[in-house]
């Protein structure tokens, strides 16, 4: 590891300006796979993606990236709001068809991500062996995903006692793998169902469960990859936390990364005029229900006390 990354000094927040080798590498790294995609959809629509393999695909996207936004991420992990039994119960299935690990290791590694972000400790600082552009390419690598395949993670009794106390959501977390079958399978049931054919279950089958299953997966490391990388940074944070805003509609408001590590129990992560927040929307309508309630919401004071250039 580089000293660059070691002791506890937290990093200086604010703006900084690149040195162009990092700028390149970002880029690329950031544009290839996504240009990759763009190109691969026109292609397959001649061969096999249907107007009902797209429409599942977005409504399985919709559920297990909500379910890791709204569920994993701003229930489980920071609480920024309260939810009922069943919805809570809902939101922890939901979570765990994006197939990201079990509820309870996934927030007891995200806890200790918020506790030593981009220091020592950091389960996924990109920054973790320095900051050359070749430093910075390894370190992008391990925080999108090389850190999955490290084999000690966050002990969940120290960093998620909370859920661990809970058996019904423990029982979640230890039937993790009959949720990942059905998040590859359901798909491929509805497509068979109502194409009425094993072609459509195929297909089904390939855009909404796996090709979704991906798309999820790289848009959530992009927040731990890209939004620590880059973007700007408007509220103080003690890491490199980054607003990236082109991530903002596929990462479902969670690109406001430099928002959420100034104030992460709040329930809006995009808190400035005109920053799309659908996770946000979504826990709105939970309170209107009834369903969510103890909302953190963000306020004008708390907003701008957390400022850069609030003295
Ligand atoms: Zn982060
Ligand atoms: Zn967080």
């Amino acid at each position: 590891m580089s000293s660059e990354f070691s002791g506890s000094t937290p990093l200086a927040a604010g703006t900084r300006s690149w040195p162009t080798g990092e700028q390149v590498m970002i880029g690329v790294f950031v544009a290839v796979p996504f240009l990759a995609l763009l190109a691969a959809v026109p292609l397959a629509w001649r061969h096999g993606l249907s107007p009902v393999d797209l429409a599942l695909a977005v409504a399985f996207y919709l559920v297990s990236g909500l379910g890791i936004t709204v569920g994993f991420h701003r229930h489980f992990t920071h609480g920024s709001f309260k939810a009922r039994r069943p919805l809570r119960i809902a939101l922890a299935l939901a979570g765990s068809l994006a197939v990201q690990g079990p509820l309870i290791t996934w927030v007891a590694d995200h806890r200790k991500h918020h506790k030593y972000s981009d220091r020592d400790g950091d389960p996924h600082s990109p920054w973790r062996y320095g900051h050359s552009p070749r430093a910075l390419a390894k370190g992008m690598l391990h925080a999108h995903l090389g850190w999955l395949f490290e084999t000690e993670h966050a002990s969940a009794r120290q960093y998620a006692p909370d859920l661990v106390r809970d058996r019904t959501l423990m029982t979640v977390s230890r039937r993790f793998g009959v949720l990942v079958l059905a998040s590859v399978t359901l798909p491929a049931l509805l497509g068979g169902a109502l194409t009425r054919s094993w072609q459509g279950a195929l297909t089904a089958f390939f855009w909404a469960g796996l090709v979704r299953i991906c798309l999820v997966h790289h848009v959530t490391w992009s927040i731990n990859s890209i939004c620590h990388a880059t973007g700007s940074r408007p509220f103080r944070s003690r890491d490199r936390s980054g607003n990236v805003w082109w991530l903002a509609p596929l990462s479902l408001g969670e690109s406001w990364h430099n928002l959420h590590h100034a104030d992460p129990t709040s329930a809006r992560h995009g808190v400035l005029t005109g920053q799309l927040d659908a996770s946000a929307r979504l826990i709105r309508w939970f309170e209107r229900l009834g369903w969510a309630y103890d909302v953190r919401w963000p306020d004008r004071r708390r907003v701008t006390g957390r400022r850069q250039d609030t003295p």
